[in-house]
């Protein structure tokens, strides 16, 4: 657990473009700070994507 995901804690990710990646014809990516993973949802629009095993850990790497 970092602290430097504080804006995270409020919602506010800061996507780690490094991280993007094409899925299916969407983006897909995760957060710099905290490592939750991200989807665009709309162009230059990020939100969070639904994680089915929350709370058992972060199993799935890039
Ligand atoms: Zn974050």
């Amino acid at each position: 657990m970092k602290i430097a995901a504080l804006g995270c804690a409020l919602g506010r990710h800061s996507l780690d473009r490094n991280t993007v990646r094409r899925v299916h014809g969407a983006h897909v990516g995760r957060c710099g700070r905290c490592g939750s993973a991200m989807e665009e949802t709309m162009p230059n629009v990020w939100g969070l994507q639904p994680v089915r095993d929350a709370g058992l850990g972060r199993r799935y790497h890039f």
